[in-house]
């Protein structure tokens, strides 16, 4: 309609250069990680699901780290000195909020604008609402993704205790010994096969791994 934009710009992030120097860290981060993961050996000798695992682990990692910055960088939730409380009462912008919240990329911390209201003894943060954070510490994407109710009635289990004992077992039993330290490598090459042997898939492991040296 010709209307110009008004308002605050998006974001503190400049376009173009800086931007390019970041996307470039990045890649630079997950490519050295990957390469310490896959260290000095041929591709025939590597163990491509921990490194599957480790590489997916990375990306998200430093994907969420990008989330978070541009989120960040924009400032533009903190619209005034006041903004109307629910109970028609200015609420009063107390100064900016962390609070890490999980997502589809693992856990985000994002700083806030937070207003308070004085008659309601409450607070509130603009942006939680705009980004549909308002109800807890989960992402749109995670609540989608955790639809218990709907898991449950179909017989699904929901709980996380199977999985936390499974990392009890699997996990905390062989690398939380004292004095155990660990590389990310070294914790992933003991841990692959021993998931291997608990789960009854060791004897499958090694027929695929001759099967491919008789096909190589
Ligand atoms: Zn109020």
């Amino acid at each position: 309609m010709g209307r110009r934009p008004t308002g605050s710009t998006r974001g503190g992030l400049a376009r173009g250069g800086q931007e390019g120097g970041f996307k470039a860290a990045f890649e630079a981060e997950i490519v050295a990680e990957i390469e310490t993961l896959v260290g000095t050996g041929t591709v025939d000798d590597w163990d491509f699901e921990a490194i599957e695992t480790a590489a997916r682990r990375q990306a998200m990692r430093v994907a969420a780290r990008a989330v978070e910055r541009l989120i960040n960088a924009d400032t533009s939730d903190c619209a005034g000195a006041t903004l109307p409380c629910a109970c028609g009462q200015p609420a009063r912008y107390i100064g900016r909020h962390d609070k890490t919240f999980g997502s589809v990329l693992g856990p985000l911390t994002l700083s806030r604008a937070y207003y308070h209201c004085e008659p309601c003894k409450k607070g509130f943060c603009p942006r939680d609402h705009a980004l549909g954070l308002q109800d807890g510490s989960l992402s749109p994407g995670v609540l989608r993704m955790v639809r218990y109710a709907e898991f449950r009635a179909a017989g699904l289990c929901t709980s996380t205790g199977v999985v936390e004992s499974g990392c009890k077992t699997a996990i905390g039993t062989r690398c939380k010994r004292s004095g155990m330290h660990w590389t990310v490598a070294g914790a992933d090459a003991i841990i692959a096969p021993r998931c291997r042997t608990l789960s009854g898939r060791f004897e499958d492991f090694w027929e695929r791994r001759a099967q491919r040296r008789v096909a190589a």
